[in-house]
């Protein structure tokens, strides 16, 4: 079935292991990752950034996601990063059941009524939101300073917003790392102290396995991953296309990309759920 994130999350929290959450950005990657959750038998959240709707329609990723999930292992439909309450609205509309408001760039009270309103407006749907404090590194950086997520903070956001995850900055960043991230795992284990919400983890792709087994045992309950998939379906095109320069259809060359990708999202399913 396709659920809700609280609906997978609150499994994952239980089980102790972390729903990946898998970006896609055209119909290739969607069947890659749906493949692997297939393959696996594993949940998985497969979402979509805002700039990957403006590039594609705001109900076309649905739609594909609706068209192509085969049964098995629920999976949920996200919007990841949401800048407005109407993006959301938006989401909601085309059948997402889990918008993320991203609220960090604002002062804490403002993040806090920005986050409170759409969730509102999501559980009213029967959508569940994920909401961020603190500063995830790469296209958050504005002016090279990262800001942890605050445990008291985390704590009293969670409670005064009603959201059903919260992603985190612990040092985290989007994008390719320069250099070995340093992620602050204690931190993870403080903000979890302190409250019940599932947590986040940003910016996984480029992280050891070893730092995100660490992530997951210290209450980390949902890690997203895009840069490794896109490297994944650029790789596997560029790989088909030097096979056969020749090659017109697209559909000649695509099926190397979808099994790039689909590799990729079942190495990372695997490592989230602690196989
Ligand atoms: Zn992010």
């Amino acid at each position: 079935m396709i659920v809700t994130g609280k609906e997978l999350l609150s499994k994952a929290k239980a089980g102790k292991y972390a729903v990946p959450a898998l970006n896609v950005d055209n119909l290739e990657s969607v069947i890659g990752v749906l493949r692997a959750a297939e393959e696996t038998g594993k949940s998985i959240i497969v979402q979509t950034i805002p700039r990957t709707l403006d590039y594609g329609g705001v109900g076309t990723y649905s739609a594909m996601i609706r068209a192509l999930y085969g049964g098995g292992a629920d999976i949920c439909i996200h919007l990841d990063h949401g800048g407005s309450e109407e993006i959301c609205r938006k989401c909601i509309e085309k059948g997402y059941t889990s918008v993320m408001i991203d609220g960090s760039a604002l002062p804490f009270e403002e993040n806090v009524k920005l986050t409170a309103r759409v969730a509102d407006i999501a559980h009213a749907a029967g959508v569940s939101v994920e909401g961020e404090l603190g500063t995830i590194g790469g296209k958050e950086q504005t002016e090279g300073k990262i800001s942890y997520t605050d445990p008291k903070q985390a704590r009293e956001f969670a409670m005064r917003t009603g959201v059903d995850s919260l992603a985190v900055g612990v040092g985290t960043a989007h994008g390719v790392y320069k250099g070995v991230p340093h992620i602050a795992v204690d931190r993870i284990y403080e903000i979890a102290a302190l409250t019940d919400v599932p947590l986040v983890l940003h910016g996984a792709s480029g992280l050891s396995d070893e730092v995100i087994r660490n992530c997951i045992a210290a209450g980390i309950t949902k890690i997203n991953f895009a840069t490794q998939l896109r490297q994944a379906f650029t790789e596997g095109l560029r790989r088909a296309l030097a096979k056969a320069p020749e090659a017109f259809d697209p559909k000649a060359y695509l099926p190397e990309a979808i099994e790039y990708v689909k590799n990729a999202a079942v190495g990372i399913i695997n490592l989230c759920c602690g196989m």
